[in-house]
């Protein structure tokens, strides 16, 4: 954990990434850094243009020192910026001045630990940080916004808040016993306890959305030689000018491939990668092939039309859990419609990928499943974490619904629904022990 008193030095932006560097200082020593660079008393949130002198009153650099007072600053403590020229022996020369003059190097994500310490940020927030810089599509990157923004975290709050109001009621009954059974049984109690379960299934759905913007939907695609599985990836690539794109901190996997579709980011695994590099790879191959299968959202089959039947038995041996969706391609051979059909929650299309016919019935259908329909408007960015607790939370109001429907039991219903907002509190940090913010933080780069 961040001890407070000390003083705090990262390079925020990458060395020789780009034309500028940014140096930033916070803690209580930041003050005194910054009079040492600028020779006099900084002015709050102004830029002054000044050169940055070593111990000896050389000039480092010549660039922007800006400065925060706490509690006006990310941190919530003084803050201190340099803008310098992006040469890493410029950059490295500043942050050992800072050293000199107390600051030690920061740790991954201590400006944000601090932040959420400070309550500038609740947890929600300072994980839409790390999933804004690591989103790979348009989508992802506005629903980490959206989450940093805080729109997640008012969700979190105003169910907690139902919670807790629904609680006291049912606490006050049980403290005036000889009115308890009326008040447990007021229709309104159980409207409102119904009301809390359907707005944490809600909120449970919502987040659910959200982990799988920030983690791309992952489609593993079968499908014997020659059907058309590339014409098919190449032609939806060229109808939407796809771009091959590589995640930030991921490096490029011979088995699949990170595309973007309308802002979108899908991953695409194939099958026949799979199996190469299982006899490469023997051991590792196997391990990364199954992980990839476990891992997979969808299961996409692509047949040639005129032997699309005999195909369906590649599906399998795929997860179960995956979605299901068969491509008739080669349509303008078998005479086929384009067209959409869905069959026990199997989705058929048929298709050509050679003359480009229905081809956008497949984007639109990826890009659903890949957004969720909710997408468009108002999703949030999540993380596994949160999906968790708030299945966690769910579960205890509906017991506590259960509870009082059931056995008018009052005691059982407002132990659960207690335990229903430590959940919620664990979403949006209210709980959390030091073991998982050194977990979330460690995991943020340095210097954010
Ligand atoms: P893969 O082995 O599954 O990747 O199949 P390819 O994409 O390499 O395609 C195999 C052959 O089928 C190639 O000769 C393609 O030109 C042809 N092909 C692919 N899609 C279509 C289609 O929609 N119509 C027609 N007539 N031929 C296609």
């Amino acid at each position: 954990m961040s001890a407070p008193h000390e003083t705090i030095v990262a390079l925020a932006t990458a060395p020789a990434a780009s034309g500028v560097g940014i140096v930033r200082v916070s803690g209580m020593l930041a003050g005194t850094i910054a009079r040492e660079f600028l020779g006099t008393e900084p002015t709050p949130r102004h830029a002054h243009f000044c050169a940055f002198p070593d111990r000896a009153g050389t000039a480092i650099d010549r660039g922007l020192l800006l400065w925060f007072a706490a509690p006006h600053s990310y941190t919530g403590e003084d803050v201190l910026e340099l803008h310098a020229h992006g040469s890493p022996i410029v950059l490295r020369r500043l942050v050992d001045r800072t050293v000199e003059l107390g600051a030690r190097a920061a740790r991954p994500g201590e400006f944000s630990e601090r932040a959420f310490l400070n309550g500038k940020l609740d947890l929600i927030q300072a994980e839409a940080i790390a999933d804004l810089i690591a989103s790979g599509s348009e989508v992802a990157a506005r629903a980490a916004l959206r989450s940093l923004e805080g729109e997640f975290s008012a969700q979190v709050k105003s169910l907690t808040e139902a919670v807790v109001r629904v609680r006291t009621w049912i606490e006050a009954a049980i403290d005036f016993p000889e009115e308890e059974i009326d008040f447990l049984a007021t229709p309104q109690l159980h409207a409102d306890l119904a009301d809390l379960v359907e707005r944490a299934n809600a909120l449970l759905a919502a987040a659910r959305v959200g982990v799988r913007l920030n983690d791309n939907l992952h489609v593993v695609i079968v499908g014997r030689p020659n059907a058309g599985k590339s014409s098919v990836l190449n032609a939806l690539a060229r109808s939407d000018r796809a771009i091959v794109t590589e995640v930030p901190g991921t490096t490029r996997d011979p088995l699949r491939e990170t595309i973007e579709l309308d802002g979108v980011a899908l991953t695409l695994i194939d099958t026949a990668g799979l199996h190469d590099s299982v006899e490469r790879i023997e051991q590792e191959g196997m391990r990364r092939a199954r992980c990839e299968l476990a891992r997979a959202d969808l299961a996409l089959l692509i047949s040639d039309d005129k032997q699309a039947e005999a195909d369906l038995a590649l599906l399998a041996d795929l997860p179960a859990n995956a979605a299901r969706m068969v491509v008739h391609n080669k349509i303008d051979l078998s005479d086929n419609q384009a067209r959409r059909v869905e069959i026990g929650g199997r989705v058929d299309l048929w298709l050509s990928a050679k003359t480009g016919n229905g081809v956008n019935l497949l984007r639109t259908e990826l890009r659903k499943l890949a957004a969720g329909e909710e997408a468009a408007d108002g999703a949030f960015s999540a993380r596994a974490r949160h999906v968790e607790a708030i299945e966690r939370a769910r579960d205890h109001v509906v017991a506590a619904r259960d509870a009082l429907k059931d056995q008018a039991a009052g005691e059982l219903a407002a132990a659960d629904l207690r335990q229903a907002q430590q959940a919620l509190g664990e979403v949006t940090g209210e709980f959390t022990s030091d073991d998982l913010l050194g977990r979330i933080f460690s995991s943020f780069c340095i210097g954010k």
